[in-house]
This record gives C-alpha cells, structure tokens and sequence, in this order.
C-alpha cells in the first residue's frame, strides 16, 4: 500500500465583479469530486481558494455604483455560500487577495525576486485620461479603425474588418470613461525578465517535468502550448518570451510596490499569490488538520517536500500559470506547482455564451427551482475528461442520462431489493447469493480500476466502468426476480439471499459515486448503517444479521419542465443538428473563464409554439434567411499563407462574369489543420456571397465557405459540399 499524501488543491481565483456561472460551477465541481476521492483513499487535502478583488474593473465597477471598492466586493463574497452549499462544494477556506496576508505575500515574492535581479524597469508611453487622472487600460480607449475607419473600435482590434493594432494606432481615440481625449504620458514599469536566460531555462525543465507520483506536471496539449511559447519548437516561429508588465501606476486598485509612492502591482502578479495567501490564512486560523495531528505552521507545510500542490484552472489562463506563476516562485525561494490541471470551457447547445444575448444557465436558479444538485455534478462528471475539451451542457441529453443512468440505473437496484429485508427479515441482511459471488468479486474488483480513473480525472470514463457494474447488478436482480420469488413460500430463502447480494452490489456502486453524489452517499450510509466514507470500504463484508434501517427514496426523476423553467422557455420542438460555420476568430483573452450560452435547444416534445418575445428570439423568417446569399462555388485554388497558423488562401468560381472576364474571390478559410490545399482544388462548397468583405493581415477576404464542426473543432472540420452536378453561381435555398 502506498503511502498517504498531502495535498494543497486550488480552483482558480474567480473575479469579484459578479456572481458565479457555470462555467465557475464546472471546475468547482470538477475540482471537488477530485479530492473527495483523495480523501477517501486516506490523503490529507487543503482545498482553498479566494476573491481576486484587484484591478482596474474593479475600481471603475464600484465607483459607478457609488461604492468603495471594499464595499462593492464585500458584497460580491458575501454571495458566494449559496452556491458552495446548493452543489455541495466543499472547500476548506475560502479568502480574498485584498488581504494582509496577500499584500504580505506579494509583497515578499517581488522584493525577493528583486535580490535575485529578475526586475528591470522601463519607461513607456500609454494612453492617459486627462479629466479622470489616469492611464487608461486598452479596453477603456475607443476611436475609429486605423484601417477601415469604422468608429468605436476597441483599442487592440477592429471588430468590422478585424485589423488588429495598438490603441496608439486608433484615429480619433477617446476615454470611454469621460469621452476626453487621451494623450500619451510616459512612465516608468516594472517588469519581470521573463526573458532571462535562467528563466527560459528552469520553466524548459519545469514544464516537462513530473510530479510526485512519476505523472507528467502538464497535460499533453497543455506542454506543447507552454513549448510553443517558450520557442522550443523549430519552425515554430516564437520570438521567445517577452518581459512582463507588473505595474501599474497610480489610482489603481491593487497592492503598493515597495520602494515606490504611485505605483502598484498589476492584478495578475497578485491574483495567483492569493492561493498561498487563502492557505496562510487557513493555517493561521488553526482549522487545517495535519496527516499527523501535529500541528504545523503555513511555512512548515511548504517547506515539506511531501506536499503536493495542484491547481485547477481553465485553458484561458494557461500563459499565466504554467510560465509566470511557476517562475516567480522558483526564483523567490518558494515551492512549485505540482500540477496544473486545465479544463475546456461549458457550453449550452453547443452555443458559447454571448454577453449580449443574455446569461445563460443561472447556477442558482438552478437551485432555487428545487433542482437536485447531485444531478448537475452527475451530469458534468459523465462529461469531464483529463483532456482540454470544452464541454457540451445538452438540456436532452441531461435528463436523459440522469433519468436513465441515477434513477434507471443505480437507485432502481435498492428501491427494488430493500423492502423486502425490511419486511419480512425485520430488517437483517441474509446470507449471501453463491450465485452472485463471481458479481460481487467482479464488483469489489473494480476499485482499482475506477480509483485509478478518478485520479486521472477521467471522470467520464469512471462512470462509464461504474454503470456496467450498475448494468450488471441490474441484469441479476432481473433474473432472481424477487418480486416472484416472494409469491412462493419455498423462495423465501433465496429471496433473502439475492436481496443480500442485490444490496452488496449497491453499496459498492455508492462507494464508487460518493466523490460525486456526496450527500446521496451520506444517506446510504444511514440506510445500509455501514462506513462508505473510505475506497476500501468495499472490502467490508456485510454479514448475515447486519442490520439495515428502511429504505427512504434516494432520488427524483427530472422532469421537463424543470429544465423548461431553467432555460426560461415555455414549451417549443426540439432544435435539429446545426452546421456550423468555419471561420478563423481572434483568440479572446477574457479573464472570465468558460460561460455557457442563453439558448439551447429544448428538452420538451414538439409542442405549440408560443408567440411571446422570448419564442420569437429564437427564431428567424424566411425572409431573414432570404438575406443571405448562399451560392456554390467552385474551388479553382487552394495554396498556404505564409506565416498563418490557420489560413487556407481560396480562389473561388462563383459564376460571377466581369467585364466579360470570370470573376473570381479570395477567401481565407480556418481549415489549414484539416485539409491540404491540393486536396481542395476542383471540389464544389456553398458559400456566403454576400458577407462583407473582411480585411485580413493577408489581404481581403471576400465570403465564407461553410464547413461542419462541433464546437472547438473536436472531432474535425468538414467542408460541406453538393451533390455531384451542381455548378458555380447556383443559389443554395
Ligand atoms: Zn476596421
């Protein structure tokens, strides 16, 4: 048997400028199944997080509601419980980076890192508000498009023709916050030389490293986006790592560099320190318990080389947890990351969510419908893997799975057995079913396996393993058939045995669910009066005479209408698959992590379909479609675009005449990584003819060809073509 561990988990830091969505609620989920199990198998875990409370959002957000910045996120934290309770997520601590223990923190890693000669200063000229009095952050900076003119551009890139540039670019630029315009100021930064040789050096080791138990510190896709940055890859076409910007001058909310009188640190340099500080802060307090019972201080867990420190995070801030965070405490004298675990975003439907269609799933409607939580995490679990992949939250799919698999599945095995103990054997268990002991071998055998998949975070392939057994026992319980056996008086023994094994099978399976059905597993427990609380509790022999306490139903079906009432829809058909569209987007680089979509398609039969606003959003008339012109073309050529990742450059037949001369279009297509472009050559795709042109650093794109994708492009990209003697220019309708 091995030895226990020690573990330091975290989730990562969310923003406090608004309440928790479900993407928030994923990686809580999936962070606390992770270690429920952990401390089933006997290891010590500090499950800890915090508020990042800093930054220039913040400060703006809580001057417009007329609050201090205190103020504003003291309210945001304050609504944080009901979520924690309604999902049953346990952490141990949960703390703000707007600390004494963060400032403190921080503070130390600079000044150390200091000492060490990793910070260099420079002067550089931004953009400054002069009414408000202050330099003003790239979102907060409009103006027109220095390409194509259109106005009110974000600083960084122009959302009509896609040019990306700096704000200093922009012509006409303005304050959003006061509408002056801005001048340039020069200032003096601080930055850390992340570029330093002994920095490229320890994060090349550092990132291909293992952890302490002989895994892999970096999911594969995760290792090769850290080499890409870090320019490991010939070819690859890295420039290497750029020093980073940590300050940030004054009005700032954040927390003051020393040595200085106006400057502060940007929030990501604090943000991350917040995981040490919510752990400070929770030893500090004398709640967290030791392996031994000994009492150990914050500095003494760290210094111990058995500690274990994970974090969970999403792929959108990956740059700054697998280069800066691990750098800055290496070279500060503190301990590392053991791992980084990264997941993909939640989507609704297959829909991302757009701010300005509306919010999406709310976590705590959820639970003010009277959803069962334990179904959500069910749900989410059947769907993670160790891999970054943007999961699918498929409003049919979810009743379907929790229906068939929780109540179909698993709680029908106890509804059917247990009131046959209890009425007619006073509540004992029998002997066990000879017949069953190659089940119940198989069952307790699984322990490893499925432990080994919930290490791994392959929650989804764990449940799978969990619902064949489920499978299994249910497929015994239907050839006993006690229900018959309890007609015959001569059955009376065997119905006691197969009841017995029946239960033996159940209790196994809750042992199993327990890191995800927390409180389901609670109440077993109390029904079968037997210890599930460690992964070894299989190996328990529940002994003829073991007395169990009556059976109380475990668990509801979802019902439609509930899902209906979450994604605030009254009744409409279910939507059909949907094409989507390949076309090459600019990364976003949010701090907000994964957020689900408004829409989904609806769980409820085909049913009247209701003229009210919020129907009618969800559909288009014919005559909206009318507007797009869709017409097969041919491909006459596809070649490479030096220099893009993405890119295919396509030469289009649309059967558009010219001057007497075929006219043809360029079209730059996202499909680079699915298709060669020699391949391409000669093959018939619809495409939109009528899209406006769009700019690109490649010259103008002028349509879009349509391809087939799931979201994030899992699975492939799949152009769509006609059937065999179509020809260019035909309208597609
Ligand atoms: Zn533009």
């Amino acid at each position: 048997m091995s030895r226990t561990r020690t573990l330091f988990v975290t989730t990562a830091l969310p923003y406090a400028n608004g309440p928790f969505h479900i993407g928030h609620i994923m990686e809580y989920i999936q962070a606390d199944i992770w270690v429920r199990f952990q401390r089933m198998r006997g290891n010590t875990v500090h499950f800890v997080c915090a508020d990042d409370a800093h930054g220039a959002a913040i400060m703006i957000a809580a001057e417009a509601a007329k609050k201090s910045p205190q103020d504003f996120v003291a309210e945001i934290a304050a609504g944080r419980a009901p979520y924690f309770r309604g999902f049953h997520i346990a952490f141990d601590n949960w703390h703000s980076t707007d600390s004494p223990e963060n400032v403190a923190l921080s503070q130390d890693i600079y000044m150390k890192l200091k000492a060490a000669g990793f910070i260099a200063t420079k002067t550089i000229e931004q953009f400054y508000d002069p009414v408000k009095g202050m330099f003003l952050p790239d979102r907060y900076i409009k103006g027109a498009c220095p390409k194509c003119g259109a106005k009110d551009q974000y600083g960084d890139s122009c959302e009509a023709c896609g040019a990306v540039y700096a704000p200093t670019d922009l012509k006409n630029p303005y304050s959003t916050l006061t509408g002056a315009t801005p001048v340039l100021r020069t200032s003096e930064h601080f930055f850390f030389r992340l570029s330093d040789a002994r920095c490229i050096k320890f994060l090349q080791e550092w990132t291909r490293g293992r952890n302490g138990q002989g895994q892999p510190r970096l999911q594969p896709e995760v290792l090769n986006k850290a080499r890409e940055w870090l320019a490991e890859d010939e070819g690859a076409g890295g420039k290497g790592l750029a020093d980073w910007d940590i300050s940030r001058d004054a009005p700032y909310l954040g927390i003051p560099i020393p040595g200085t009188t106006d400057k502060y640190f940007y929030v990501w340099l604090d943000a991350p320190v917040g995981y040490l500080a919510s752990l400070k802060n929770y030893f500090d307090s004398g709640k967290a318990k030791t392996a031994s019972g000994a009492p150990q201080t914050f500095a003494e867990f760290l210094a111990d080389p058995n500690t274990e420190q994970i974090h969970f995070i999403g792929k959108d801030i990956i740059y700054f947890h697998t280069l800066f965070w691990p750098a800055m405490l290496h070279f500060a004298g503190y301990k590392v990351p053991d791992n980084i675990n990264v997941h993909g975003f939640i989507n609704v439907s297959g829909e991302k969510m757009s701010k300005s269609r509306g919010t999406g799933i709310s976590p705590l409607k959820y639970l003010e419908l009277g959803m069962n939580p334990e179904w959500l995490r069910y749900y989410i679990a059947a769907k993670l893997n160790a891999n970054v992949e943007d999961i699918d939250l498929n409003p049919d799919d979810f009743i379907a799975r929790v229906n068939s698999d929780l109540i179909g599945k698993y709680v029908n095995i106890a509804s059917r057995c247990a009131s046959f103990i209890t009425k007619r054997y006073d509540g004992k268990l029998g002997d066990h079913d000879p017949a069953a002991a190659k089940l119940e071998h198989d069952s307790a055998f699984a322990h490893d396996e499925i432990g080994r998949l919930y290490e791994e975070r392959e929650f989804g392939k764990a449940i799978r393993r969990i619902m064949e057994l489920a499978d299994a026992a249910n497929q015994y319980v239907d050839a006993c058939k006690p229900w018959e056996l309890a007609k015959d008086p001569a059955g009376e023994t065997r119905l006691h045995c197969v009841c017995t094994s029946a239960l033996t099978l159940f209790r196994d399976l809750t042992i199993y669910l327990a890191p995800i059905l927390p409180h389901v597993a609670e109440r077993v427990e109390n029904f079968l009066n037997v210890s599930l609380a460690h992964w070894n509790d299989v190996s328990i022999n529940l002994a003829a005479g073991h007395q169990i306490a009556n059976y109380q139903h475990l668990m509801t079906r979802i019902e439609t209408r509930q899902v209906d009432a979450l994604l605030g829809i009254e009744s409409e058909p279910s939507a059909g698959p949907k094409a989507a569209v390949a076309t090459p987007s600019p990364a976003s680089a949010a701090k907000a992590a994964a957020i689900p979509a408004p829409n989904a398609s609806s769980p409820s039969p085909a049913a009247q379909v209701k003229s009210d606003a919020s129907v009618t959003d969800r559909y288009i008339s014919i005559d909206d479609f009318a507007r797009i012109d869709l017409r097969v073309a041919k491909i006459v050529n596809a070649e490479q675009v030096d220099g893009a990742a993405k890119l295919v450059k396509l030469t289009l037949d649309v059967g558009e005449i010219e001057n007497g001369q075929p006219r043809l279009r360029t079209v730059f297509a996202g499909i680079k990584a699915h298709y060669k472009p020699e391949d391409l050559i000669g093959r018939m795709t619809p495409m939109v003819a009528n899209l406006a042109p769009r700019k690109t650093k490649f010259g103008l794109s002028e349509g879009m060809v349509l391809a087939a994708s799931f979201p994030d492009d899992q699975g492939g990209v799949f152009l769509l073509q006609p059937d065999s003697g179509a020809q260019p220019g035909m309208k597609v309708k």
